[in-house]
C-alpha cells in the first residue's frame, strides 16, 4: 500500500485480482465509499472460502453500488453486503436488473442447498450449518436496485457520476465511466466480441483522460479462433452414431448464443433436424428477457436482429423444447435417440446438467460439448483436461462419453481483441489496472498493454490500495 492512499480518491482491489472471479473494486475518499461491481468468488475451495471472509470496510459505510453485468462473478455478493448491513441503492442497466434479479434468487437458492447439504453431512464450520445468504437477502438486494438507460450521465454519490455504455457481452452489460472526486475511471467489466449474433458491438471509448483503466484480461493471453466448422462436425459425427450431445452452457447468453447457432446450422442443412432440449429455468427465463428485449428494440440488440425477428423467434427452428420443470427434464435423462441438450450450469458444478451427465459420460455414443471458459477446480475444467473419472454425488463416474471443448463461442474479447477496443481511446489513459484473468493471463496482456500502446499497466494484488 502506498503511502499517498491515505489521501485523495484510491482504489482498492478487492477481488479479481489474479484471479478470474469476486469482481469488487472499492472507489474511496474520505467519507465516500462506491463499490463498482460486487462479485462471488467461484471455482476452487480456497477461493470460494473467500466469500466468507468480511471485507475491509463495513458494508455500512459503502455510499452505492454499481453493477457492470448480472455474472454471478459481478453480481452474486450483493445480497451478503445487503445482509452485512449495505442500505445504498445499486445501480444497473434495466437488462442487468431483470438478469441479476434470476441469478441472485437461483445463488441464495444454492446457498441455502449447500447449507443444508452441510448439516446433513456435518462438514460445515459453523454450526449449525449457515448459508452465505438466503432468498430474503436476495430479495432486500433486488430491492434496493435502480436501472439507468445507457449513455445516462447519473450521480450516485457525492462527487460521484457513472455512465454506463454497451459492451457487448451479455444482455444488460456495460462498461462504466465513472467520474469520482474529479478522477476519471474506466471500468471494462466483462467485454464482449464484435461477433455476437445478437447483441451490438461493444461501444468506443468515450473521449477525452482517463486516469485509470480497469480491465478485465480472461483471455488477454490468447487469441480466439475464428468460428470454424468442429462445431457442426462433432454434432454431426456424434447424431450419426446415434449419441446426443450434451452442451453445458451458462444460464446467460451462452445458451441464446448457440441456440441462435443450432436454428442456423439446421436451417442451412448443415446439422441434421434433431430435437433440441433447453434445460435450465434459469436459461430459459433469461431467453424470455433476450426475446423481449428483441420484440422492444432494445438500443444493445443489432439493428438487423430487431428488424428481422421481431415479433418471430430466432432460438427456434422449430425443433426446441423447452424443459421447465423437473419432470420434463427427467424425460430426457440418458437419451435413446440423438438429440442436442443444453443445460446450466455452464461450468458443470450444479444444475440439471449434472444429472444428465451421470447418465451421459458413462456412453462413449455420447459427446460432451464444452463451449465456456472452465475455471480451475471446476468439473467442466476436470473433464477438459481429460480426467479418466469425474466425482458426481459422491461416487467416481468412468469419462467413457467424448470430450470436446469448442473456444469460438466464447463472448469475451480475447488479448488482441481488447487491445484494438482500447485503440478507440482518443488518447493515453493514466495508467490500465489489468484484473479478471488467472495470473499468467494478466501478466502477459498487462505486457501487451505496454508493449503495443505503450501505456503503463500493472496488475494489482489482492487488497492492494493505489492512490488516484
Ligand atoms: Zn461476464
Amino acid at each position: 500500500m502506498s503511502n499517498d492512499a491515505q489521501h485523495g480518491p484510491s482504489i482498492r482491489f478487492l477481488g479479481a485480482a489474479g484471479t478470474v472471479t469476486g469482481s469488487r473494486f472499492l472507489l474511496e475518499h474520505e467519507d465516500t465509499k462506491v463499490m463498482v461491481d460486487c462479485g462471488l468468488f467461484q471455482g476452487l475451495k480456497e477461493l470460494r472460502l473467500k466469500n466468507w471472509s468480511p471485507l475491509p470496510v463495513d458494508p455500512a459505510e459503502i455510499d452505492a453500488v454499481v453493477l457492470t453485468h448480472a455474472h454471478l462473478d459481478h453480481c452474486g455478493y450483493t445480497p451478503r453486503l445487503v445482509k452485512d448491513g449495505f442500505r445504498g441503492r445499486v445501480h444497473m442497466t434495466e437488462y442487468t436488473a431483470k438478469l441479476a434479479d434470476v441469478v441472485l434468487r437461483d445463488s441464495a437458492r444454492i446457498q441455502m442447498e449447500d447449507a443444508a447439504y452441510a448439516a446433513k453431512k456435518k462438514f460445515s464450520k459453523h454450526n449449525p450449518p449457515v448459508a452465505l445468504y438466503d432468498e430474503d437477502d436476495a430479495r432486500h438486494a433486488v430491492q434496493l436496485f435502480t436501472t439507468h438507460p445507457f449513455h445516462e450521465r447519473v450521480q450516485i454519490a457525492t462527487e460521484t457520476f457513472v455512465t454506463l455504455r454497451p459492451s457487448g457481452h451479455i444482455l444488460g452489460a456495460a462498461f462504466v465511466e465513472v467520474e469520482f472526486f474529479g478522477k476519471r475511471l474506466l471500468f471494462t467489466g466483462d467485454m464482449g466480441r464484435d461477433n455476437h449474433p445478437l447483441l451490438v458491438s461493444p461501444e468506443a471509448i468515450p473521449a477525452g483522460h482517463f486516469d485509470a483503466v480497469i480491465t478485465e484480461s480472461t483471455y488477454g493471453d490468447r487469441q480466439h479462433d475464428a468460428i470454424t466448422s468442429e462445431f457442426q462436425d462433432i454434432i454431426n459425427e456424434t447424431v450419426d452414431g446415434g449419441g446426443s450431445v450434451l452442451i453445458p452452457a451458462f444460464a446467460v447468453d451462452r445458451t441464446e448464443v448457440i441456440l441462435v447457432k443450432l436454428r442456423e446450422l439446421v436451417e442451412t442443412g448443415a446439422i441434421r433436424r434433431v430435437p433440441i432440449f433447453a434445460d435450465s429455468p434459469m436459461a430459459l427465463t433469461a431467453l424470455d428477457f433476450y426475446r423481449d428485449a428483441i420484440d422492444h428494440h432494445s438500443p444493445e440488440i443489432r439493428a438487423e436482429v430487431a428488424d428481422e425477428w421481431d415479433g418471430r423467434d430466432p432460438f427456434d427452428p422449430g425443433t426446441l423444447t423447452e424443459l421447465r420443470t423437473v419432470d420434463e427434464s427427467k424425460t430426457i435423462n440418458n437419451p435413446t435417440n440423438a438429440s442436442i441438450i443444453i443445460s446450466a450450469s455452464g461450468m458443470a458444478t450444479g444444475g440439471r446438467v449434472v444429472h444428465h451427465l451421470r447418465q451421459m459420460l458413462t456412453n462413449p455414443k455420447h459427446t460432451i460439448m464444452l463451449v465456456g471458459y472452465q475455471a480451475v477446480g471446476t468439473r467442466g475444467r476436470t473433464l477438459v483436461d481429460g480426467a479418466e473419472f469425474v466425482r458426481m454425488h459422491g461416487e467416481e463416474v468412468p469419462v467413457r462419453a467424448r470430450i470436446e471443448q469448442v473456444q469460438s463461442f466464447s463472448v469475451h474479447a480475447d488479448g488482441p481483441g481488447l487491445i484494438d477496443w482500447m485503440r478507440t481511446a482518443s488518447e493515453a489513459p493514466k495508467r490500465v489496472f489489468v484484473v479478471h484473468g488467472e495470473a499468467g493471463a494478466a501478466d502477459v496482456f498487462s505486457q501487451m498493454i505496454h508493449s503495443e500502446l505503450g501505456w503503463p499497466s500493472m496488475v494489482p494484488h489482492d487488497g492492494q490500495r493505489v492512490a488516484l
